[in-house]
């Protein structure tokens, strides 16, 4: 973790007046940056984590981004690829300076009918945007990160991002066909699933910036299911919520969205928002889609089910408006958490669903322990837990108490199989932490595939990879 980068350092040099005035014939004048606002709008992330870049250069159109790409590589200047900036462990902050490269405006979209029907998108597009196309077209893009109003696809499949869908239909990578890259020497490749180049297409998935920039990539759609419902039930305590998740899912149970909201999280949503929530004690948020038949026959056992674990409230809800408004307030955490100050560490870790009880309980331990503030949810369905620690970037002492609790968090996570990330990738946040849950040799193969698309280093520069050579 690094918790120090910020824009309190001294602004990197300029970039030769040459490579600019060339960067401006490529995309425009006007889409290029070196000073002003869009320098600081573009220096962070969802972390806060920042660092000022030594240009912004925003294409308008496809064509463009192979030659930046490949003038930044004539001139050995760092390239950081962007969509909206929402990432959770600082992928697009430009540790290096270099020129960050937002991709938002390419965000032209089309619906294939097929044979198989699928969706062609820019990678600037808006998550809920291909959602909704598939929707207009009878079909169903289920990955649903709750940034979807604002994250790219471009970002989603860099990271291969998740959401509540996840435990029935899998993430973002599951559900791309294929993708055109602009690889880090410049050079164009498209590569997809039903070729041989398969695998590649795998690597690349989640690469987070550091292999090249996709530019465009191609989605599978699932038919809309017929019916959907959701279902709210309250629990009296976080402990007796994770065990109703875990006894749903050990039933044999595969609800398409299941999601887990602890007391911190509640009270929080309450103070934000208008919803269906209850302000005390923790919740757990399902919703099951499919035959009328077969939706009414999961809710009803996972009902079941709850209430053997002690479930105090139970709502089931066909109404568009009502279900709306739980999954609303579901999506609305992350920002509601900032009442309880304005440093959030969001981790977001994976565990076994037998140990998810056990590892729940521990987090609260070690946040009592290190005096420190915790607030959990997650798509609990398949054992993630986002373990948000909530302090102030002025109080150095409580920062610091933050880093080891997240490290003992981390250890915890790992001696039971889990998994530090489940879907926000590593970037700069947890690099440190990424040969503790891979072996040396996966590790060195991992730097040895960085290394033999981008042998000088640079794609996004600190990511993943601690730099050789850190600024002082
Ligand atoms: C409120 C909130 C809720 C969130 N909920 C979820 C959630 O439920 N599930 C989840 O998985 N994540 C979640 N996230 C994290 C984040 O939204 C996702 O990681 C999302 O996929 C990032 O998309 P973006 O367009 O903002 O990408 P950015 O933050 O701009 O970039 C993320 C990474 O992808 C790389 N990248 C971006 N575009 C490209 C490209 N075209 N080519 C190559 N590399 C690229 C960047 O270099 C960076 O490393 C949440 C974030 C917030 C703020």
């Amino acid at each position: 973790m690094n918790m120090k980068l910020s824009r309190e350092t001294l602004l990197p040099p300029p970039l030769p007046k040459a490579f600019v005035k060339a960067l401006k014939r490529i995309v425009g004048k006007e889409q290029v940056f070196t000073s002003g606002p869009e320098m600081v709008a573009y220096s962070f992330d969802a972390t806060k984590l920042a660092s000022w870049p030594q240009a912004v250069v925003i294409p308008t159109e496809q064509s463009q981004v192979a030659p930046v790409v490949r003038l930044c590589n004539q001139h050995m200047v760092h390239l950081i690829p962007r969509g909206e900036g929402t990432g959770f462990t600082g992928g697009t902050v430009p540790v290096t300076g270099g020129v960050v490269l937002v991709l938002n405006e390419l965000n032209a979209i089309s619906f294939k009918p097929g044979p198989p029907p699928y969706i062609e998108a820019e990678v600037g597009a808006v998550t809920t945007r291909i959602q909704d196309l598939a929707g207009e077209n009878g079909y169903f893009y289920p990955p649903d990160p709750a940034s979807q109003k604002y994250s790219t696809i471009g970002g989603n499949v860099a990271v291969g991002a998740g959401g509540p869908h996840c435990l029935k239909y899998g993430t973002t990578r599951d559900y791309v066909l294929g993708l055109d890259l602009v690889l880090p020497d410049g050079e164009e490749v498209s590569v997809n699933r039903n070729d041989e180049r398969r695998d590649l297409l795998e690597l690349l998935i989640g690469s987070e910036g550091t292999l090249g920039v996709i530019v465009r990539v191609r989605l599978r759609l699932v038919p809309e299911p017929p019916h959907t419902a959701s279902m709210m039930v309250a629990f009296k305590d976080n402990i007796s919520a994770i065990r109703g998740v875990s006894r749903v899912v050990a039933d044999g149970l595969i609800p398409s969205k299941l999601e887990f909201i602890d007391n911190q999280c509640l009270k929080a949503i309450g103070g934000y928002m208008e919803s269906p929530l209850p302000t005390e004690g923790a919740v757990i948020l399902m919703e099951e889609d499919g035959s009328p038949e077969d939706v009414d026959f999961t809710l009803k056992r996972a009902a079941e089910l709850a209430r053997k674990e002690g479930a105090v409230d139970i709502l089931i809800s066909e109404d568009e408006e009502t279900k709306d408004l739980l999954w609303e307030a579901r999506n609305a955490i992350s920002p509601s958490l900032s009442r309880y100050g304005p440093t959030k560490i969001n981790e977001d870790v994976c565990v076994p669903i037998d140990h998810m009880a056990e590892v729940m309980d521990k987090i609260e331990g070690i946040a009592h322990k290190r005096g420190v503030f915790v607030a959990n949810f997650g798509h609990a369905g398949d054992g993630n837990i986002h373990v948000n620690f909530i302090g102030d970037a002025r109080r150095p002492k409580e920062i610091a108490e933050i880093e080891k609790a997240v490290e003992e968090v981390f250890a915890l996570v790992l001696s039971v199989n889990g998994t530090i990330t489940g879907e926000h990738g590593e970037a700069i946040t947890k690099q440190s932490f990424l040969p503790d849950e891979v072996s040396p040799l996966a590790y060195s193969l991992f730097k040895r595939i960085k290394n033999s698309l981008d042998g000088e280093g640079m794609f996004n520069p600190g990511k993943i990879f601690p730099l050789e050579n850190p600024p002082a």
